[in-house]
Protein backbone atom coordinates (compact mmCIF):
# COMPACT_ATOMS: atom_id res chain seq x y z
CA UNK A 1 0.00 0.00 0.00
CA UNK A 2 1.04 3.44 -0.68
CA UNK A 3 0.88 6.15 1.48
CA UNK A 4 0.94 9.71 1.21
CA UNK A 5 2.57 11.85 3.73
CA UNK A 6 1.24 15.17 5.30
CA UNK A 7 3.44 17.92 7.23
CA UNK A 8 2.95 20.89 8.58
CA UNK A 9 5.93 22.99 10.17
CA UNK A 10 5.73 25.15 12.92
CA UNK A 11 8.53 27.27 12.99
CA UNK A 12 9.96 29.38 15.54
CA UNK A 13 12.06 32.28 14.67
CA UNK A 14 14.05 34.75 17.48
CA UNK A 15 13.28 38.52 16.42
CA UNK A 16 16.35 40.36 16.31
CA UNK A 17 15.82 43.30 18.64
CA UNK A 18 18.15 44.35 21.04
CA UNK A 19 16.08 43.89 23.98
CA UNK A 20 13.15 41.38 25.38
CA UNK A 21 9.50 40.97 24.74
CA UNK A 22 7.91 42.22 27.63
CA UNK A 23 11.17 44.07 29.60
CA UNK A 24 14.32 46.01 28.86
CA UNK A 25 16.89 43.08 28.90
CA UNK A 26 19.24 42.99 26.67
CA UNK A 27 18.71 40.05 24.33
CA UNK A 28 22.85 39.52 23.85
CA UNK A 29 24.22 35.59 23.55
CA UNK A 30 26.86 34.38 25.45
CA UNK A 31 26.21 36.45 28.51
CA UNK A 32 27.46 35.15 31.91
CA UNK A 33 24.25 32.95 33.64
CA UNK A 34 21.74 34.90 34.30
CA UNK A 35 23.09 38.40 33.77
CA UNK A 36 20.34 39.51 31.37
CA UNK A 37 17.64 39.79 33.78
CA UNK A 38 15.30 42.04 35.78
CA UNK A 39 12.24 41.48 37.65
CA UNK A 40 10.03 40.88 34.65
CA UNK A 41 11.81 38.00 33.50
CA UNK A 42 12.41 36.75 36.47
CA UNK A 43 8.76 36.62 37.50
CA UNK A 44 9.22 38.50 40.67
CA UNK A 45 6.08 39.05 42.13
CA UNK A 46 4.31 42.31 41.60
CA UNK A 47 6.48 43.06 38.35
CA UNK A 48 4.58 44.10 35.51
CA UNK A 49 5.30 43.48 31.52
CA UNK A 50 5.31 46.13 28.35
CA UNK A 51 5.14 45.44 25.08
CA UNK A 52 8.30 45.72 23.11
CA UNK A 53 7.45 48.18 19.62
CA UNK A 54 10.10 46.69 17.62
CA UNK A 55 9.05 43.05 18.38
CA UNK A 56 5.50 43.85 16.84
CA UNK A 57 6.71 46.12 13.86
CA UNK A 58 9.07 42.71 12.94
CA UNK A 59 5.85 40.53 13.56
CA UNK A 60 4.28 42.83 11.11
CA UNK A 61 6.51 43.05 8.03
CA UNK A 62 6.94 39.32 8.22
CA UNK A 63 3.02 38.83 7.70
CA UNK A 64 3.25 41.42 5.10
CA UNK A 65 6.11 39.31 3.11
CA UNK A 66 4.24 36.09 3.79
CA UNK A 67 1.21 37.42 1.86
CA UNK A 68 -1.17 37.54 5.67
CA UNK A 69 -3.67 39.96 6.63
CA UNK A 70 -2.85 42.01 9.91
CA UNK A 71 -4.58 41.76 12.87
CA UNK A 72 -5.10 45.71 14.22
CA UNK A 73 -6.16 44.42 17.77
CA UNK A 74 -4.69 41.57 18.14
CA UNK A 75 -4.03 39.80 21.80
CA UNK A 76 -1.78 38.10 24.05
CA UNK A 77 -3.17 34.84 25.53
CA UNK A 78 -1.30 33.24 28.93
CA UNK A 79 -0.75 29.75 27.64
CA UNK A 80 -0.11 27.88 31.11
CA UNK A 81 2.18 24.90 31.90
CA UNK A 82 4.44 24.08 34.35
CA UNK A 83 8.56 23.39 33.71
CA UNK A 84 11.28 24.79 35.59
CA UNK A 85 12.78 27.04 32.99
CA UNK A 86 9.58 28.91 32.94
CA UNK A 87 9.51 31.30 35.90
CA UNK A 88 6.06 32.67 35.62
CA UNK A 89 4.88 29.17 34.82
CA UNK A 90 2.99 30.24 32.17
CA UNK A 91 4.13 31.52 28.49
CA UNK A 92 2.47 35.34 27.20
CA UNK A 93 1.72 34.17 24.31
CA UNK A 94 -1.12 34.94 21.58
CA UNK A 95 -4.23 32.10 20.89
CA UNK A 96 -7.60 33.36 19.51
CA UNK A 97 -6.17 36.82 18.04
CA UNK A 98 -2.69 36.34 16.21
CA UNK A 99 -1.05 39.68 14.98
CA UNK A 100 -0.96 37.54 11.06
CA UNK A 101 -3.14 35.21 9.51
CA UNK A 102 -4.36 33.26 5.93
CA UNK A 103 -0.76 33.94 4.16
CA UNK A 104 1.44 31.90 1.54
CA UNK A 105 4.82 31.20 0.23
CA UNK A 106 5.73 29.58 -2.88
CA UNK A 107 8.89 27.13 -3.13
CA UNK A 108 10.16 25.74 -6.06
CA UNK A 109 10.74 21.82 -6.02
CA UNK A 110 11.76 19.81 -8.63
CA UNK A 111 11.50 23.28 -10.67
CA UNK A 112 7.66 23.11 -9.66
CA UNK A 113 6.39 25.80 -8.08
CA UNK A 114 4.14 25.36 -5.44
CA UNK A 115 2.32 27.08 -2.63
CA UNK A 116 2.19 26.67 0.68
CA UNK A 117 -0.36 27.93 3.52
CA UNK A 118 0.54 30.05 6.67
CA UNK A 119 -2.19 29.70 9.34
CA UNK A 120 -0.96 32.14 11.27
CA UNK A 121 1.98 34.05 12.87
CA UNK A 122 1.91 35.00 16.61
CA UNK A 123 4.36 36.24 18.91
CA UNK A 124 5.80 35.04 21.74
CA UNK A 125 8.22 34.86 24.49
CA UNK A 126 11.48 32.11 24.96
CA UNK A 127 11.65 30.41 27.97
CA UNK A 128 14.71 30.07 29.79
CA UNK A 129 17.55 26.88 29.75
CA UNK A 130 18.55 24.28 31.50
CA UNK A 131 22.10 23.25 31.47
CA UNK A 132 23.65 20.08 32.81
CA UNK A 133 26.86 20.79 32.76
CA UNK A 134 27.76 22.73 35.70
CA UNK A 135 29.93 22.33 38.56
CA UNK A 136 27.80 19.50 40.14
CA UNK A 137 27.19 16.33 37.72
CA UNK A 138 24.24 15.45 39.03
CA UNK A 139 22.45 19.26 39.21
CA UNK A 140 20.16 21.07 36.86
CA UNK A 141 21.12 24.59 36.98
CA UNK A 142 19.09 27.22 35.30
CA UNK A 143 19.64 30.14 33.01
CA UNK A 144 17.03 32.65 32.40
CA UNK A 145 19.37 34.96 30.04
CA UNK A 146 16.70 33.85 27.09
CA UNK A 147 13.53 33.98 29.11
CA UNK A 148 11.69 36.66 27.44
CA UNK A 149 13.50 37.07 24.11
CA UNK A 150 10.54 37.37 21.31
CA UNK A 151 9.72 34.86 19.14
CA UNK A 152 7.37 34.31 16.30
CA UNK A 153 5.82 31.26 15.63
CA UNK A 154 5.14 30.57 11.75
CA UNK A 155 2.24 27.90 11.64
CA UNK A 156 2.23 26.50 8.03
CA UNK A 157 -1.22 24.84 6.82
CA UNK A 158 -0.67 20.70 6.75
CA UNK A 159 -0.06 21.54 2.92
CA UNK A 160 3.33 19.43 3.01
CA UNK A 161 4.22 16.35 1.29
CA UNK A 162 7.72 15.10 1.33
CA UNK A 163 10.92 15.79 3.30
CA UNK A 164 12.72 18.33 0.08
CA UNK A 165 8.96 20.27 0.15
CA UNK A 166 9.39 20.40 4.37
CA UNK A 167 13.37 21.19 3.55
CA UNK A 168 12.53 23.84 0.83
CA UNK A 169 9.54 25.33 3.05
CA UNK A 170 12.10 26.26 5.94
CA UNK A 171 14.89 27.73 3.45
CA UNK A 172 12.48 29.84 1.69
CA UNK A 173 11.12 30.89 5.66
CA UNK A 174 15.12 31.59 6.64
CA UNK A 175 15.90 33.92 3.56
CA UNK A 176 12.65 36.01 3.90
CA UNK A 177 13.17 36.52 7.43
CA UNK A 178 17.08 37.33 6.99
CA UNK A 179 16.46 39.20 3.87
CA UNK A 180 13.35 41.23 6.49
CA UNK A 181 16.54 41.54 8.84
CA UNK A 182 13.60 40.53 11.50
CA UNK A 183 16.03 37.36 12.61
CA UNK A 184 19.62 36.62 12.16
CA UNK A 185 18.69 32.69 11.02
CA UNK A 186 21.54 31.52 12.64
CA UNK A 187 20.10 28.29 13.11
CA UNK A 188 23.43 26.14 15.18
CA UNK A 189 21.92 29.28 17.81
CA UNK A 190 18.46 27.89 17.35
CA UNK A 191 17.32 31.28 16.29
CA UNK A 192 15.24 29.36 13.72
CA UNK A 193 13.79 26.27 14.51
CA UNK A 194 10.87 24.10 13.58
CA UNK A 195 8.98 21.26 15.03
CA UNK A 196 7.51 18.89 11.86
CA UNK A 197 3.96 17.51 12.37
CA UNK A 198 3.51 14.36 10.46
CA UNK A 199 1.23 11.81 9.21
CA UNK A 200 0.29 9.61 6.83
CA UNK A 201 -2.88 8.69 4.70
CA UNK A 202 -3.41 6.04 1.93
CA UNK A 203 -3.83 8.28 -1.05
CA UNK A 204 -7.53 8.02 -2.00
CA UNK A 205 -8.52 9.09 1.49
CA UNK A 206 -9.07 12.56 2.05
CA UNK A 207 -9.24 12.81 5.61
CA UNK A 208 -5.78 13.06 7.57
CA UNK A 209 -4.01 10.78 10.10
CA UNK A 210 -2.75 11.14 13.71
CA UNK A 211 0.18 12.98 13.83
CA UNK A 212 3.49 12.93 15.64
CA UNK A 213 5.17 16.13 16.18
CA UNK A 214 9.16 16.40 16.00
CA UNK A 215 10.28 18.97 18.11
CA UNK A 216 13.24 21.64 17.99
CA UNK A 217 14.81 21.05 14.05
CA UNK A 218 17.97 23.23 13.74
CA UNK A 219 19.07 22.97 10.44
CA UNK A 220 18.09 21.94 7.20
CA UNK A 221 19.62 18.89 7.17
CA UNK A 222 17.94 18.19 10.17
CA UNK A 223 14.79 18.90 8.86
CA UNK A 224 15.13 17.07 6.22
CA UNK A 225 16.51 13.74 7.93
CA UNK A 226 13.82 13.73 10.57
CA UNK A 227 11.36 13.81 8.96
CA UNK A 228 12.39 11.10 6.58
CA UNK A 229 12.84 8.99 9.10
CA UNK A 230 9.34 9.58 10.79
CA UNK A 231 7.59 8.48 7.64
CA UNK A 232 9.63 5.63 7.54
CA UNK A 233 8.70 4.27 10.97
CA UNK A 234 5.05 5.26 10.28
CA UNK A 235 4.77 3.28 7.48
CA UNK A 236 6.10 0.61 9.19
CA UNK A 237 4.05 0.73 11.60
CA UNK A 238 0.79 0.75 9.72
CA UNK A 239 2.02 -2.22 7.34
CA UNK A 240 2.41 -4.04 10.90
CA UNK A 241 -0.81 -3.41 11.97
CA UNK A 242 0.22 -0.84 15.38
CA UNK A 243 -1.69 2.41 16.00
CA UNK A 244 0.25 5.74 15.46
CA UNK A 245 -0.78 7.96 18.61
CA UNK A 246 -0.24 11.57 18.87
CA UNK A 247 2.86 11.93 20.28
CA UNK A 248 5.79 14.22 20.66
CA UNK A 249 9.41 13.52 19.28
CA UNK A 250 12.67 14.84 19.82
CA UNK A 251 15.23 13.84 17.00
CA UNK A 252 18.81 12.80 17.92
CA UNK A 253 20.96 13.60 15.02
CA UNK A 254 23.84 11.47 15.81
CA UNK A 255 21.60 8.45 16.34
CA UNK A 256 19.52 9.01 12.99
CA UNK A 257 16.45 8.35 15.32
CA UNK A 258 13.44 9.73 17.03
CA UNK A 259 12.62 9.00 20.56
CA UNK A 260 9.25 9.71 22.49
CA UNK A 261 9.06 12.88 24.20
CA UNK A 262 5.88 13.11 25.64
CA UNK A 263 2.24 11.85 24.78
CA UNK A 264 1.02 15.53 22.99
CA UNK A 265 -1.16 17.45 25.00
CA UNK A 266 -4.16 19.71 23.54
CA UNK A 267 -4.81 23.64 23.79
CA UNK A 268 -7.29 22.79 27.02
CA UNK A 269 -3.94 21.39 28.69
CA UNK A 270 -3.06 24.75 28.78
CA UNK A 271 -6.03 26.83 29.94
CA UNK A 272 -5.32 29.36 27.75
CA UNK A 273 -6.71 33.21 28.51
CA UNK A 274 -6.04 36.32 27.83
CA UNK A 275 -3.21 38.11 29.58
CA UNK A 276 -4.86 40.38 31.86
CA UNK A 277 -1.44 42.43 32.64
CA UNK A 278 -1.21 43.21 29.04
CA UNK A 279 -3.79 45.97 26.55
CA UNK A 280 -5.09 44.47 23.39
CA UNK A 281 -2.14 45.53 20.45
CA UNK A 282 -3.96 48.18 18.52
CA UNK A 283 -2.24 48.80 15.38
CA UNK A 284 -3.30 51.82 12.70
CA UNK A 285 -4.05 50.75 9.62
CA UNK A 286 -1.77 53.43 8.22
CA UNK A 287 1.21 52.06 10.10
CA UNK A 288 0.53 48.81 8.53
CA UNK A 289 0.68 50.63 4.84
CA UNK A 290 3.84 52.21 5.64
CA UNK A 291 5.60 49.01 6.29
CA UNK A 292 3.86 47.23 3.43
CA UNK A 293 5.13 50.68 1.06
CA UNK A 294 9.05 49.96 3.01
CA UNK A 295 9.49 46.01 2.37
CA UNK A 296 12.66 45.57 0.75
CA UNK A 297 13.16 43.59 -2.31
CA UNK A 298 12.59 39.30 -1.56
CA UNK A 299 13.90 36.57 -2.52
CA UNK A 300 10.63 35.61 -5.28
CA UNK A 301 11.04 39.36 -6.72
CA UNK A 302 15.09 39.37 -6.80
CA UNK A 303 15.04 36.35 -8.92
CA UNK A 304 12.83 37.41 -11.43
CA UNK A 305 14.54 40.59 -11.95
CA UNK A 306 17.78 38.68 -11.65
CA UNK A 307 16.43 36.73 -14.80
CA UNK A 308 15.10 39.44 -16.59
CA UNK A 309 18.06 41.81 -16.19
CA UNK A 310 21.15 39.42 -16.30
CA UNK A 311 19.68 36.76 -18.53
CA UNK A 312 19.89 34.38 -15.79
CA UNK A 313 18.46 30.80 -15.93
CA UNK A 314 15.73 30.09 -13.15
CA UNK A 315 18.05 27.60 -11.39
CA UNK A 316 20.94 30.10 -11.36
CA UNK A 317 18.93 32.91 -10.06
CA UNK A 318 17.20 30.83 -7.83
CA UNK A 319 20.51 30.01 -6.10
CA UNK A 320 22.06 32.97 -6.31
CA UNK A 321 18.77 34.95 -3.99
CA UNK A 322 18.97 32.33 -1.35
CA UNK A 323 21.21 34.67 0.76
CA UNK A 324 20.08 38.34 0.74
CA UNK A 325 24.49 38.71 0.81
CA UNK A 326 25.66 36.61 -1.81
CA UNK A 327 23.05 38.42 -4.15
CA UNK A 328 24.07 41.50 -3.47
CA UNK A 329 28.00 40.28 -4.05
CA UNK A 330 26.39 39.38 -7.14
CA UNK A 331 25.13 42.32 -8.04
CA UNK A 332 27.73 44.52 -7.30
CA UNK A 333 30.62 41.98 -9.36
CA UNK A 334 28.55 41.87 -12.14
CA UNK A 335 27.81 46.13 -12.25
CA UNK A 336 31.62 46.30 -12.21
CA UNK A 337 32.66 43.59 -14.76
CA UNK A 338 29.45 42.41 -16.87
CA UNK A 339 29.87 38.63 -17.66
CA UNK A 340 26.64 37.85 -15.35
CA UNK A 341 26.50 33.92 -16.25
CA UNK A 342 30.25 33.37 -15.23
CA UNK A 343 30.31 35.02 -12.44
CA UNK A 344 26.93 33.37 -11.59
CA UNK A 345 28.86 30.15 -12.32
CA UNK A 346 31.52 30.89 -9.91
CA UNK A 347 29.17 32.00 -7.33
CA UNK A 348 27.12 28.60 -7.42
CA UNK A 349 30.37 26.42 -7.88
CA UNK A 350 33.67 26.73 -6.27
CA UNK A 351 32.90 29.72 -4.55
CA UNK A 352 29.92 28.06 -3.05
CA UNK A 353 31.74 25.07 -2.15
CA UNK A 354 35.08 27.11 -0.47
CA UNK A 355 32.66 28.90 2.00
CA UNK A 356 30.84 26.24 3.08
CA UNK A 357 33.44 24.07 3.95
CA UNK A 358 35.29 26.81 5.65
CA UNK A 359 31.66 27.80 7.07
CA UNK A 360 31.71 31.82 6.75
CA UNK A 361 29.60 33.86 4.38
CA UNK A 362 30.42 35.86 1.13
CA UNK A 363 30.30 39.05 2.67
CA UNK A 364 34.01 37.35 5.47
CA UNK A 365 35.42 35.86 2.27
CA UNK A 366 39.26 37.30 1.36
CA UNK A 367 37.93 37.14 -2.55
CA UNK A 368 35.99 40.42 -3.21
CA UNK A 369 34.30 41.54 -6.48
CA UNK A 370 37.75 42.88 -7.57
CA UNK A 371 39.05 39.32 -7.02
CA UNK A 372 36.59 37.44 -8.97
CA UNK A 373 35.86 40.03 -11.52
CA UNK A 374 39.68 40.32 -12.15
CA UNK A 375 39.42 36.96 -12.03
CA UNK A 376 37.15 36.53 -14.86
CA UNK A 377 38.42 38.78 -16.94
CA UNK A 378 41.75 36.82 -17.31
CA UNK A 379 40.27 33.47 -18.08
CA UNK A 380 38.05 35.72 -21.16
CA UNK A 381 41.14 37.38 -22.36
CA UNK A 382 42.80 33.73 -22.45
CA UNK A 383 45.50 35.37 -19.98
CA UNK A 384 44.92 32.20 -18.17
CA UNK A 385 43.39 29.03 -18.71
CA UNK A 386 39.98 28.03 -16.91
CA UNK A 387 41.80 25.38 -14.93
CA UNK A 388 44.61 27.71 -13.93
CA UNK A 389 41.73 29.66 -13.00
CA UNK A 390 40.18 27.38 -10.82
CA UNK A 391 43.85 26.69 -8.84
CA UNK A 392 43.93 30.50 -8.28
CA UNK A 393 40.69 30.99 -6.58
CA UNK A 394 41.77 28.28 -4.15
CA UNK A 395 44.73 30.30 -3.78
CA UNK A 396 42.88 34.22 -3.17
CA UNK A 397 40.60 32.68 -1.28
CA UNK A 398 43.27 31.34 1.04
CA UNK A 399 45.72 34.32 0.63
CA UNK A 400 43.40 37.43 -0.54
CA UNK A 401 46.37 38.22 -3.14
CA UNK A 402 44.86 39.68 -5.90
CA UNK A 403 44.62 36.78 -9.57
CA UNK A 404 47.70 39.31 -11.16
CA UNK A 405 50.11 38.88 -8.46
CA UNK A 406 49.82 35.28 -7.79
CA UNK A 407 50.15 34.68 -11.69
CA UNK A 408 53.32 36.82 -11.85
CA UNK A 409 54.09 35.21 -8.93
CA UNK A 410 53.95 31.82 -10.15
CA UNK A 411 54.69 31.88 -13.73
CA UNK A 412 50.51 30.73 -14.39
CA UNK A 413 50.43 32.97 -17.70
CA UNK A 414 49.23 31.00 -20.69
CA UNK A 415 51.28 30.18 -23.27
CA UNK A 416 50.19 31.99 -26.38
CA UNK A 417 53.37 31.81 -28.47
CA UNK A 418 52.23 30.53 -31.52
CA UNK A 419 55.84 29.66 -32.98
CA UNK A 420 56.57 27.94 -29.70
CA UNK A 421 53.49 26.08 -29.32
CA UNK A 422 53.68 24.82 -33.15
CA UNK A 423 56.82 23.35 -32.17
CA UNK A 424 56.16 21.64 -29.49
CA UNK A 425 52.70 20.21 -31.30
CA UNK A 426 55.41 19.14 -33.98
CA UNK A 427 57.64 17.41 -32.32
CA UNK A 428 54.35 15.12 -30.40
CA UNK A 429 53.26 14.29 -33.59
CA UNK A 430 56.88 13.07 -34.68
CA UNK A 431 57.08 10.77 -31.72
CA UNK A 432 53.53 9.03 -31.62
CA UNK A 433 53.31 8.07 -35.69
CA UNK A 434 50.77 5.07 -34.34
CA UNK A 435 48.55 7.71 -32.82
CA UNK A 436 49.08 10.06 -35.93
CA UNK A 437 48.24 6.28 -38.43
CA UNK A 438 45.64 5.46 -36.05
CA UNK A 439 43.83 9.27 -36.00
CA UNK A 440 44.33 9.80 -39.78
CA UNK A 441 41.71 6.32 -40.18
CA UNK A 442 39.34 7.41 -38.19
CA UNK A 443 39.41 7.32 -34.81
CA UNK A 444 38.94 11.10 -34.05
CA UNK A 445 38.77 10.30 -30.28
CA UNK A 446 42.95 10.63 -30.49
CA UNK A 447 42.57 13.91 -30.86
CA UNK A 448 42.06 14.38 -26.75
CA UNK A 449 45.29 12.12 -26.78
CA UNK A 450 47.34 15.32 -28.59
CA UNK A 451 46.07 18.06 -26.54
CA UNK A 452 46.56 16.26 -23.55
CA UNK A 453 50.24 15.87 -24.37
CA UNK A 454 50.89 19.47 -25.64
CA UNK A 455 48.87 20.74 -22.24
CA UNK A 456 51.82 18.02 -20.00
CA UNK A 457 54.66 19.48 -22.47
CA UNK A 458 53.28 23.41 -21.39
CA UNK A 459 52.49 22.51 -17.63
CA UNK A 460 48.97 23.16 -18.69
CA UNK A 461 49.76 26.69 -19.31
CA UNK A 462 49.31 25.91 -23.34
CA UNK A 463 46.82 28.49 -24.72
CA UNK A 464 44.11 25.63 -25.75
CA UNK A 465 42.39 27.11 -28.64
CA UNK A 466 45.79 27.52 -30.38
CA UNK A 467 46.91 24.03 -29.43
CA UNK A 468 43.83 22.83 -30.80
CA UNK A 469 44.29 25.03 -33.90
CA UNK A 470 47.26 23.60 -34.88
CA UNK A 471 46.82 19.79 -34.87
CA UNK A 472 43.41 20.08 -36.84
CA UNK A 473 46.20 21.54 -38.92
CA UNK A 474 49.17 18.90 -38.57
CA UNK A 475 46.68 15.98 -38.35
CA UNK A 476 44.88 16.71 -41.67
P1 LIG B 1 -0.80 22.42 18.03
O1 LIG B 1 -0.84 23.89 18.30
O2 LIG B 1 -1.43 21.59 19.05
O3 LIG B 1 0.59 21.96 17.70
P2 LIG B 1 -2.14 22.99 15.51
O4 LIG B 1 -3.53 22.68 15.14
O5 LIG B 1 -1.78 24.40 15.72
O6 LIG B 1 -1.73 22.12 16.75
O7 LIG B 1 -1.23 22.39 14.33
C1 LIG B 1 0.12 22.45 14.39
C2 LIG B 1 0.68 22.06 13.04
O8 LIG B 1 0.32 20.75 12.70
C3 LIG B 1 0.23 22.91 11.87
O9 LIG B 1 1.38 23.27 11.13
C4 LIG B 1 -0.66 22.02 11.07
O10 LIG B 1 -0.56 22.29 9.70
C5 LIG B 1 -0.12 20.65 11.37
N1 LIG B 1 -1.09 19.56 11.31
C6 LIG B 1 -2.32 19.52 11.82
N2 LIG B 1 -2.89 18.32 11.59
C7 LIG B 1 -1.97 17.56 10.94
C8 LIG B 1 -1.94 16.22 10.46
N3 LIG B 1 -2.97 15.38 10.61
N4 LIG B 1 -0.80 15.79 9.85
C9 LIG B 1 0.23 16.59 9.71
N5 LIG B 1 0.26 17.86 10.14
C10 LIG B 1 -0.81 18.34 10.75
MG1 LIG C 1 1.60 24.59 18.11
ZN1 LIG D 1 14.10 41.33 31.98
Amino acid sequence: MQFESVIGLEVHAQLATNTKMFCSCQTSFGEQPNTNTCPVCLALPGALPTINQTAIKFAIQLGLATNCSIRLDSEFARKNYYYPDLPKAYQISQYDKPICENGWIDITVNSKVKRIGITRIHLEEDAGKLVHEGQDPNASYIDLNRAGTPLVEIVSEPDIRSADEAKAYMEKIHSIVTYLGVCNGDMEKGNLRCDANISLKPFEQTEFGTRTETKNLNSFRNVHAAIEAEIARQTDAIIDGETIYQQTLLWDANKKQSRVLRTKENADDYRYFPCPDLPLVLVEESAVEEYKKNLPELPDAKQERFMEAYKLSEYDAAILVVNKKTAAYFEDTVKQYGMAKKIANWIAGDFARLLNEAKIEITDSKITSAHLGELVQLIEKGTISGKIGKTIFETMFETGKMPQDLIKEQGLEQVSDTSLLQSICEKIVAANPNQVAQYKEGRTKLFGFFVGQAMKETQGKGNPKLVSDIFTNLLK
